[in-house]
């Protein structure tokens, strides 16, 4: 109970760091796409000012005086004035002339605006560069440039001209634009919050089986280490009581503690095969083989102790299709099924080894016409350490590791195994294996 509660605390930390992580990496992305898409839309609204700023450059330095805020009446030269502003100039321009020493020449044609254009700061520092400036909260692109002497509006010759753009609704754009940035990015980090946290659940999900599954795992081993050792030691401390006594004497706890000793060598090696299984450090050599070559190897040694318990053993095997396997791995597959199957058998039975191609696949088959296994347990079989009658077979000395190692090596060679009921008694254990096919 302690444990549980130990490992629910751990799975719940570990389940919030998850949704913690899944949630910065959510928030990181939004904020960099963010930032990108903002800075994108920012240069191409700046880039379309200067485009509209240099035509006006262009047009005060090359062409006449045609522009709307041009000085005119100033000008000496008032022909210009008749002429129409040139199409391109932008509405929110104003140009503000200066002469060498910074006077403002051009006051009066800037009307109501002069109240607020005539807090701009005239410094030659800033010439010919693009400086965005607020004036009275109003938001300017300017450009102060040098006009030369020929030009051809006296107005401006030899002057320098500030040319100022109006971006308050450029800049109200952007403004808009960043909220909507935020409101939908907040929306869908919110929603990002929600699928994270999912995510971190599902995430965690194998995390918890297998944590679980290792910990059950761990028990059951040191359980079933437990009773062997204890009955060693049992027998140890007996035999060290009666130290005068002869090994003779003391044979029925000598062969006891060795029954047991052979049980942990099993149980260890069983152990071990399930770790490397797990940790995919099992090397298989697979080769192209005929099953009749690999399952004689096997097969030989099981007539005998199943004829020596008043068994039958059928063998009828008829097919050769080209396998691709390890001779071992399947040999290891077989000895587990023949061994349970001579296991769970009472006297007279028949244990019968036959394939069947299936779906264009081999299936071998191990039938038995013993104890059989209830539909309940048929999946489970396949567990560590399972049993399905403990008592029973504590006596048969399994661990109930076969299976869970026979599922693996089948696994391994991407196969299938399963159990079914042997009519009208017993259960057959079905190997399916893909065939290799020639090319
Ligand atoms: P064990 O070492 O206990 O035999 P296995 O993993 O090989 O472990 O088998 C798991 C359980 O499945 C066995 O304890 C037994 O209850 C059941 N079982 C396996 N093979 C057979 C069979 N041929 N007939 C009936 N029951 C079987």
């Amino acid at each position: 109970m302690k444990m549980k509660s130990k490992q629910s605390t751990i799975t719940r930390r570990q389940q919030f760091i998850l949704f913690l992580s899944i949630m910065a990496s959510f928030a990181i992305l939004f904020l960099t796409l963010g930032l990108i898409i903002f800075n994108s839309f920012q240069s191409s609204t700046y880039k379309s000012i200067d485009k509209e700023m240099k035509s006006e450059v262009a047009s005060v330095k090359k062409q006449p005086n045609m522009h709307h805020d041009d000085p005119g009446p100033q000008g000496p030269n008032p022909q210009y004035k008749k002429k129409e502003p040139t199409p391109k100039a932008p509405f929110q321009a104003s140009i503000l002339v200066f002469n060498q020493k910074g006077k403002l020449l051009n006051k009066s044609s800037l009307g109501n605006r002069y109240s607020i254009l005539k807090n701009i700061k005239f410094n030659k520092k800033n010439l010919n560069k693009k400086q965005t400036i607020v004036i009275k909260n109003m938001n300017f692109r300017s450009i102060l440039i040098k006009v030369s002497k020929n030009n051809n509006n006296p107005m401006y010759a030899g002057n320098y001209v500030l040319i100022m753009q109006n971006i308050d609704t450029q800049i109200q754009t952007m403004e808009n634009f960043e909220k909507i940035l935020a409101i939908t990015f907040f929306v869908f980090w919110v929603i990002a919050l929600v699928i994270s946290y999912f995510l971190a659940r599902i995430n965690m999900l194998p995390i918890v089986r297998s944590w679980k599954q290792q910990t059950e795992f761990v028990n059951d081993a040191a359980h079933e280490l437990r009773t062997p050792l204890t009955i060693i030691q049992g027998k140890l401390e007996y035999m060290l009581t009666k130290p005068n006594k002869k090994i003779i004497d003391e044979a029925e706890s000598i062969s006891v503690s060795l029954d047991e000793v052979n049980r942990l060598n099993s149980l260890t090696n069983n152990l071990l095969d399930l770790a490397r299984f797990d940790n995919a450090t099992t090397q298989l050599n697979f080769e192209s083989t005929d099953p009749k070559i690999f399952l004689k190897d096997p097969i030989i040694p099981f007539k005998d102790i199943i004829n020596s318990q008043n068994k039958v053993f059928q063998i009828s095997l008829n097919y050769h299709p080209t396998l691709y396997l390890d001779r071992d791995k399947i040999k290891q597959l077989l000895i587990i099924l023949l061994d349970n199957a001579t296991k769970y058998t009472p006297k007279n039975g028949t244990i019968r080894i036959y394939d069947q191609l299936v779906n264009g696949k081999y299936q071998l088959i191990i039938a038995d016409t013993g104890v059989g296994i209830k539909d309940s347990d048929k999946e489970k079989v396949f567990g560590r350490f399972y049993r399905v009658d403990k008592s029973r077979n504590q006596s048969s000395g399994g661990h109930g590791l076969g299976l869970a190692i026979a599922k693996q090596i089948v696994e391994n060679h991407h196969g299938n195994i399963s159990v079914r009921d042997n009519l009208p008694q017993g259960s057959e254990f079905v190997v399916e294996l893909p065939i290799k096919h020639n090319k």
